[in-house]
């Protein structure tokens, strides 16, 4: 991805973490600290084609608002009368970018980018969005999902002789449309002949100096949004989330269907079914990933977290005096299992929303305190109590060991967890990092195995069909394949090996 003349491209260093050494124990509260115990996102991508207005500030908030998305690396391409300039970095949206650096991204188009790094490891090259030139002008690629057919996709661009840069199945995908522009293919014929070489998850917006593009792949495994900034003319925004919208003030439109290809130009908004769709949308999108406040299926996911905890309690019943939640992705469904269970919700936990990924090691009295540098037990809310703490998951469990031991230090007479959830046993190969499965306790363990681990009187998670129905859609469309192994994809036996540690493959 070499630029050039007409290419203004910037790609900032940044610096690297010092080595450590510290003791195991020490190390693993450090990676607690640094790491939740939780299935991490892939991407967040967001695209605007809006002449006329600050299309590098809007991108800038639209990225701001799905930093939860990924918090490694953040960039903005913009499109300004053919050229393009590029701005990216490792780091949060807001360390990346500044007045100055917005100020000087002029333009009407720009993709933005987010990155929390699931292929490619986790340096400043991988950092999108990836930009190269073609013959009809550069063309910049923003990617959420893991292809899974990257290895034959690389071999058929290396015998192309493509100069490949990076490690990541994105970049191959911007090869695999600058290859059809360059044999002859328009924007659109182009794409739609790379994305059919594509298998796996993505859900991706791209930007060339004729307009935008936003596609998801036939199983739509991971969101993209449409949205309008009501203006005249009619301005059109492609995002992975609606708080993506809210944030800027536009307005939902609609989703991106699975298999469609969305062309926003100066002529406005025109669309492509170029496969034919098989929804599976993430169910853990659902569950944890995407913000309560954004819309999946024409309500906020807030209220589907509550039907998760309804469920849950009906399933699940305790006898108990309060119900808490693990901040911040617990705490819809704990106040649903309240609701449906008449006990009162608490809050037990307080979290310290600051803490991040940070450079700075804590001291050692701070490293061995752990949990408390992210979570921290009110006192006066458990003394005494029987308390149900209600989570979305649990992935390798020894984050939820030290929170119940937090909440007894603090007097908790009797503690029991709930997961809004099923226990995850399969690892996911479609964009989202929930580690190797030796590594997922509920691979490996029993529920009264897990139950005793991380010291709980009691543990339940929610049954599958509970977790399914609860979504109120046709149970069919959504992939659950951490909770059961049943791909919708197929994934190629040696990317298996890679993951699926305990299995014959
Ligand atoms: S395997 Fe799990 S995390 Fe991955 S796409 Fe399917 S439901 Fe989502």
């Amino acid at each position: 991805m070499i630029p050039n003349s007409s290419v203004s491209y910037q790609v900032n260093e940044a610096e690297q973490p010092p080595e450590k050494s510290l003791s195991q124990e020490n190390q693993e509260n450090l990676d607690e600290i640094e790491r939740p115990d939780k299935p991490e996102e892939a991407c967040g991508v967001f695209g605007i084609y809006a002449s006329g207005e600050d299309v590098a500030k809007l991108t800038y908030f639209g990225l701001f608002a799905l930093q939860h998305r990924g918090q490694e690396s953040a960039g903005i391409a913009i499109f300004d009368d053919g050229q393009i300039h590029v701005h990216k970095e490792m780091g949060l949206v807001s360390q990346v970018f500044n007045e100055t650096i917005l100020q000087q991204l002029k333009g009407n188009i720009a993709i933005g980018h987010n990155r929390y790094s699931t292929t490619g490891s986790s340096h400043v090259v991988n950092a999108q969005p990836a930009v190269l030139e073609t013959r009809l002008g550069p063309v910049a690629l923003a990617h959420n999902g893991n292809l899974v057919n990257t290895s034959q996709l690389r071999e058929k661009l290396l015998e192309k002789d493509c100069n490949l840069v990076t490690t990541t199945d994105s970049e191959m995908i911007v090869h695999a449309i600058a290859e059809e522009v360059n044999s002859g293919k328009d924007w659109l014929s182009g794409a739609i002949a790379a994305f059919q070489q594509c298998i796996g998850a993505f859900s991706l917006t791209i930007g060339t100096p004729e307009g935008i593009m936003g596609t998801r792949d036939p199983h739509g495994i991971r969101p993209l949004v449409i949205g309008i900034i009501p203006s005249q003319p009619q301005r059109y925004v492609l995002a992975s989330e609606t708080c993506a919208l809210d944030i800027i003030g536009a307005e939902y439109l609609r989703d991106v269907e699975p298999g469609e290809l969305v062309w926003i130009t100066e002529a406005g908004l025109s669309s492509y079914h170029w496969a034919k769709p098989e929804r599976k949308l993430c169910i853990f999108e659902m569950i944890y990933f995407a913000r309560p406040d954004s819309l999946v299926h024409d309500e906020t996911l807030y209220s589907y977290r509550l039907r998760l905890g309804r469920q849950l309690a009906r399933e699940a019943p305790a006898d108990v005096d309060i119900i808490i939640g693990v901040p911040d992705s617990g705490v819809p469904a704990a106040i649903g299992f309240s609701q449906e269970s008449d006990i009162p919700y608490a809050e037990g936990l307080i979290k310290n929303r600051y803490v991040g990924r940070t450079f700075i090691q804590p001291t050692q009295s701070m490293r061995e305190s752990g949990i408390r540098m992210k979570l921290n037990p009110l006192k006066d809310v458990l003394t005494g109590k029987r308390v149900v703490m209600v989570d979305d998951s649990i992935v390798r469990g020894t984050t939820s060991r030290k929170i119940v031991k937090a909440l007894r230090d603090a007097g908790a007479t009797e503690v029991h967890m709930r997961i809004s959830s099923p226990p995850v046993t399969h690892p996911c190969f479609y964009g989202i990092d929930t580690d190797n499965q030796d590594q997922l306790i509920a691979a490996t363990k029993s529920v009264e195995q897990i139950k005793e681990q991380i010291g709980v009187d009691s543990l339940a998670y929610l049954s599958w069909e509970g977790m399914l129905e609860a979504t109120g859609e046709n149970t069919n469309h959504f992939c659950s394949a951490c909770f059961t192994g049943d791909y919708p994809i197929g994934v190629p036996d040696a990317l298996k090996r890679s993951k699926l540690m305990l299995e014959k493959v």
